[in-house]
C-alpha cells in the first residue's frame, strides 16, 4: 500500500461520553487539503490526534508513518498552528519565533535568522520588534504561521488560520501556502468557511459529527449534487400566479409558499433549465420579482447536502 504523509485508519476519540470523532478513514498526501466542518464537527479533534496531542481512544492516526501519539522523528518536520492563540503578548515577535524555532534543534543563531526570513514572509518584517499584544487577531494569526513555517516542515497542520484575517492577509497567505506546496509541503487546514477554503483549494474533506461525509476534489463532489433536489427562493408579488405557470413545465418538482406567499421555495432537479425559462417568463413584465435566491451551486448547499447524509 502507498504510504501517505497524513493515514487515520478507523480513528476515534471520545471525551467521556462526547464523540470528538469517530472511525475515521481518510489517506492524505500531498497539497493543501480543506478540513472542512460546521461548529463542533471534530476538526480540531482530528487535527490534535494528528499532531499527537490527543491519543486515540480507537484506531490509528501515522504521520510519514510514525504513530502521531507515540512518534517523535516526524515532530521536526511538522508544522503547527493551533486555533488557541498559544502566544506569549509580552515577547517580541522575532523573540517568539526564534524560541520555538529553537525548540526545533537550532542553534540560537540559525533559529533567530529563520526566524526573521519566516516573519517577512508572512509580511510582519515591519512588526519585528514589537511585543505581541499589540498586534491585531490578523497579525497574531501570522504570527502563528510564522513559528509553524521557520524549520521547513514537510507536514502544516492549520486550525482555523484564515479567521480574522481581512482579504490582503488571506491572498498573502494563500501565496505562502502554495509556494510551499510547491516545495513538497502537505498542508491540511480546517475552516467552516466553505467560500474561503474554495479559494484555495480544489481538494476537500467533510466533516461533520466526527464522521467524514465526502472526502475528494469539490468538482468531483459538486457532481453528486446533479442528483439531488436544488432549491431556489423566489420573493414578490402575484407568486400563486407565477407559480401556475412555472409548474407547466416538468422540470420544477415543487413550489412551497412561505412568510403568507410573499416568497416561494421552488424546487428543480434541472437549475440552468429553470433559469433560463424563468428568465423568458420574467421578461413578460407581468410578475415583480425583489429577490431571488439559490445556495445549491456554491459549496454551502454540497456540504448542506452531504452532511444531511450523515445521522446524528
Ligand atoms: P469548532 O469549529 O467549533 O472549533 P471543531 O470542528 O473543531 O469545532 P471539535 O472542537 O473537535 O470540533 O469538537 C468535536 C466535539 O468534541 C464537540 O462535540 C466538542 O464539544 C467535543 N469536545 C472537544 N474538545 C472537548 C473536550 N476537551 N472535552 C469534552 N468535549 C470536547
Amino acid at each position: 500500500m502507498e504510504s501517505a504523509e497524513i493515514r487515520a485508519e478507523n480513528l476515534s476519540k471520545w471525551y467521556g461520553e462526547i464523540r470528538g470523532v469517530s472511525g475515521i478513514n481518510l489517506d492524505i498526501h500531498s497539497g493543501i487539503v480543506g478540513l472542512i466542518g460546521p461548529n463542533g464537527a471534530g476538526k480540531t479533534t482530528f487535527l490534535n490526534l494528528c499532531c499527537g496531542l490527543l491519543e486515540p481512544s480507537q484506531g490509528k492516526i501515522t504521520i510519514l508513518g510514525e504513530p502521531a501519539f507515540t512518534g517523535t522523528r516526524f515532530r521536526r518536520q511538522l508544522g503547527v498552528v493551533s486555533q488557541k492563540d498559544a502566544v506569549y503578548p509580552f515577547m517580541t515577535v522575532l523573540e517568539f519565533v526564534t524560541v520555538l524555532t529553537e525548540l526545533h534543534g537550532f542553534s540560537k543563531r540559525e533559529a533567530k535568522e529563520r526566524a526573521v526570513k519566516a516573519i517577512e514572509r508572512v509580511q510582519l518584517g515591519h512588526k519585528l520588534h514589537q511585543r505581541i499584544e499589540v498586534l491585531s487577531k490578523g497579525m497574531r494569526q501570522c504570527l502563528k504561521l510564522a513559528q509553524a513555517i521557520a524549520h521547513d516542515p514537510k507536514i502544516l497542520l492549520l486550525d482555523e488560520l484564515l479567521t480574522g484575517c481581512d482579504p490582503l492577509v488571506k491572498y498573502q497567505i494563500k501565496t505562502l501556502l502554495l509556494e510551499m506546496v510547491q516545495h513538497g509541503a502537505t498542508i491540511l487546514l480546517s475552516s467552516h468557511n466553505l467560500k474561503e477554503m474554495e479559494a484555495l483549494t480544489q481538494e476537500v474533506v467533510i466533516i461533520h459529527c466526527g464522521k467524514i461525509a465526502a472526502a475528494g476534489k469539490i468538482g468531483e463532489l459538486q457532481q453528486k449534487l446533479k442528483h439531488h433536489e436544488h432549491k431556489v427562493l423566489v420573493q414578490g408579488t402575484e407568486l400563486r400566479k407565477l407559480a401556475q405557470i412555472l409548474l407547466q413545465h416538468p422540470e420544477i418538482t415543487g413550489i412551497e409558499f412561505k412568510d403568507n406567499e410573499r416568497s416561494m421555495m421552488v424546487q428543480t432537479m434541472d437549475p440552468a433549465m429553470f433559469y433560463h425559462k424563468f428568465t423568458a417568463i420574467l421578461g413578460t413584465g407581468e410578475f415583480r420579482i425583489e429577490k431571488i435566491l439559490s445556495q445549491d451551486q456554491d459549496l454551502t448547499s454540497l456540504f448542506h447536502y452531504l452532511v444531511g447524509e450523515i445521522k446524528e
